[in-house]
């Protein structure tokens, strides 16, 4: 398939790659040079705006940071909805508001275009090795024509609901993973405070009732695992600033709804507050640094 992608960072550019790898024929744009460059060393064509990745393909896809740039990308005068052909298919897997993934949605389908949400799960792990989990919002027909493309992406699709569903369902996830491991890291260091050494007593709570995502496969104290961003200064992963986003779109629902949400609500300022101290550009394990002394 002829397909666009725009936003080659953590996520888009490993995703983009495996479509490369899958035979698919990519177009690609990011902000960042550096980021274009590894997909075109991949066989991907650089073009140089993103009107330019969005016409002539029959799948556009987009992965940027948030809201505010997906709506940018897509809405106004100059927005890519002007000009993208009815034809296309156009898939958003950034993390974003449900209202904001919603609006998009409307104006594409006033314009004769289909649209999807898409965030997904998984980390950059699962991006490069193209497990991720995709978390569809949108109508039937649209997952089913985006099916093939996002398998060569991901080994799990969910269909959450219609337009902005998904993004309700990965805001939901991802409020549960801050809570996760800001609990593991709290864990762990109370562990260490008592003569234990962080390994070993990672080692007992992944076979204990204790046992979760964050302590088995992302570890967050330092040398426990290979791989990982903690064993690699805090570089690349998922930022601590998406995750205080994403915190802070849970805090949005939650409002909207008046449900109560006391972790997650602890969650944001623990990762608000690390932020503020400087780490926000550090993998979002590193808020074992706001209980340790690393
Ligand atoms: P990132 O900051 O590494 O990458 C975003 C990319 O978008 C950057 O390369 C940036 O230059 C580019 N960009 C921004 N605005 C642009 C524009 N107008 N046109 C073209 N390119 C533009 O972020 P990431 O870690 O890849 O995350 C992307 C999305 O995926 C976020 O919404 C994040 O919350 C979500 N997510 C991330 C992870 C993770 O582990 N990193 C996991 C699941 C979901």
């Amino acid at each position: 398939m002829k397909i666009g992608f725009i936003g080659l960072g953590h996520m888009g550019g490993p995703m983009a790659k495996n479509l490369v790898a899958a035979g698919h024929e990519l177009k690609v744009f990011d902000l960042v040079p550096s980021a274009v460059q590894s997909l075109v060393e991949a066989g991907a064509s650089a073009v140089s705006t993103a009107s330019d990745a969005a016409v002539d393909v029959e799948v556009l896809i987009s992965m940027l940071p948030a809201s505010q740039h997906v709506e940018g990308l897509y809405l106004g005068e100059s927005g890519l909805l002007g000009s993208i052909n009815q034809q296309t298919l156009v898939i958003d897997s950034s993390t974003i508001a449900p209202e904001s993934a919603r609006k998009v949605a409307t104006a594409a389908i006033e314009k004769g275009i289909t649209m999807i949400d898409a965030p997904v799960s998984g980390g950059t792990a699962g991006a490069a090795a193209g497990t991720l989990t995709f978390i569809v919002g949108g109508d039937n027909k649209a997952l089913e024509r985006a099916r093939p493309v996002l398998e060569n992406m991901g080994k799990n699709i969910f269909h959450a609901g219609d337009s902005g569903a998904g993004q309700v369902a990965k805001i939901c996830n991802n409020m549960m993973l801050a809570v996760l491991m800001a609990g593991s890291a709290e864990a762990i260091q109370l562990g260490v405070a008592n003569g234990l050494d962080a390994k070993v007593l990672s080692d007992i709570m992944q076979k204990s009732s204790g046992r979760n995502w964050a302590l088995e496969l992302y570890n967050p104290y330092p040398g426990v695992m290979e791989s990982v961003p903690a064993s690699n200064d805090y570089q690349g992963g998922f930022g601590v600033d998406l995750m205080a986003k994403d915190l802070g779109l849970a805090m949005e629902a939650a409002l909207q709804t008046r449900s109560s949400t006391p972790m997650g609500t602890l969650a944001r300022s623990l990762y608000a507050m690390h932020s503020a101290k400087g780490n926000g550009s550090l993998d979002f394990s590193s808020i074992q640094k706001l209980f340790s002394d690393l």
